[in-house]
């Protein structure tokens, strides 16, 4: 492994590395733990929790009480992993690893392992072309949870067919000046009873069979012009803020070439959440196209910590 950026690294060896704090990463981490198994957990954000904080309404679909949103769960979390004095290393961003040698690079030290479980969840995807519109990246927006006041009275423009796009247009609505969707497809991939209750406000206009082609502006962000999917034709619309909500990509770059995968980069398992690399385990949004859910997350995590367990002890027969 080389980073030519690292100065003599501290080197650190760790019964288990579990890299990524979210609900697969921590829940591993408090099963090991219940087996008495030292393990550290790496995590680059400033709080364990993963996607958590971005959830921003009420859980439904987890039986463990009520969370009015993903920061609720958050605390639960970060309670637990406190309470059962795990380690979690924050702020440590996993630079690059040699899986076959269970070896994983920060900005500061090598950890040497024995057996890893890999649970780096999902990224917001970008723009494709985010360079071409770096002149107007303040009015792009990615996350929203922070920014409510942005989009006060403005025409803003929303990218994508899935639950966060249609969610977004009708939260939107209530405050913008005007508020649009815009999708490659004729067809929304949101739930249905989403797509009903945003085809019912006549407030949000959809482009749909459309991408953005271009945005428009000297002095910030006026107009966005849209290219038909369908046949090629342009058309120009007023937008001065344009919110991009098209979907997730699987944190797995740092595995590339070095593990089985598919063409999407999620991780293939086994029923063990095993890899194709000997000791090296994976679980969560990494492994489950389609199925990115807390609940699965968490039980991944669950099952990774017994296979583990089970690769330990058969070390040391
Ligand atoms: C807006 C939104 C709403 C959602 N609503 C729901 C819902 O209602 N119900 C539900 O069940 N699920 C929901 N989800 C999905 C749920 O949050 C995820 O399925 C779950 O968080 C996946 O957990 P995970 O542990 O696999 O990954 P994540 O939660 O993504 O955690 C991965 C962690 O790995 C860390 N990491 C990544 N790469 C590195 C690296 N190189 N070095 C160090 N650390 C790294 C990241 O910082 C992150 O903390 C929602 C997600 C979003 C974004």
């Amino acid at each position: 492994m080389t980073n030519n950026e690292t100065q003599n690294p501290q080197i650190e060896n760790v019964e288990v590395i579990v890299l990524g704090a979210g609900p697969a990463g921590i829940t591993c981490a408090l099963e090991l733990n219940e087996y008495r198994i030292n393990c550290l957990v790496l995590d680059r954000g400033s709080l364990p929790g993963g996607q958590l904080p971005e959830i921003p309404s009420p859980i439904p679909n987890l039986p463990l009480g009520i969370y009015e949103d993903g920061r609720a769960l958050q605390k639960s979390l970060c309670d637990a992993v406190s309470s059962a004095r795990i380690r979690v290393d924050l702020n440590e961003t996993v630079l690059n690893c040699d899986l076959s040698k269970l070896e994983f690079q920060t900005a500061n030290r090598i950890y040497h392992a024995k057996a890893a479980f890999l649970a780096t969840g999902y990224r917001l995807r970008r723009l494709p072309d985010e360079e071409k519109y770096a002149a107007f990246s303040k009015e792009i927006f990615y996350n929203t949870g922070s920014v409510q006041g942005e989009f006060e009275g403005k025409n803003v423009a929303i990218i994508g067919g899935g639950d966060s796009a249609l969610l977004e247009a009708m939260e939107r609505v209530a405050s913008a000046r005007s508020v649009c969707v815009i999708h490659r497809s004729e067809s929304f991939k949101a739930r249905r009873h989403v797509i009903d209750d945003l085809k019912a406000d006549s407030r949000i206009q959809l482009h749909t069979n459309m991408v953005l082609n271009n945005m428009i502006g000297a002095d910030g962000l006026k107009q966005i012009e849209l290219r038909s999917t369908t046949d090629g034709t342009t058309k120009t619309i007023d937008a001065e803020k344009l919110i991009v909500k098209i979907g997730y990509a699987p944190n797995t770059e740092i595995f590339k070439n070095q593990i089985d995968m598919d063409s999407s980069g999620h991780v293939r398992v086994n029923a063990e959440c095993g890899t194709s690399v000997k000791a090296v385990y994976a679980g969560g949004d990494i492994v489950t196209p389609g199925f990115d859910r807390i609940a699965n997350a968490m039980g991944n995590g669950l099952v990774a910590a017994r296979s583990i367990r089970k690769y330990l002890e058969s070390l040391s027969n």
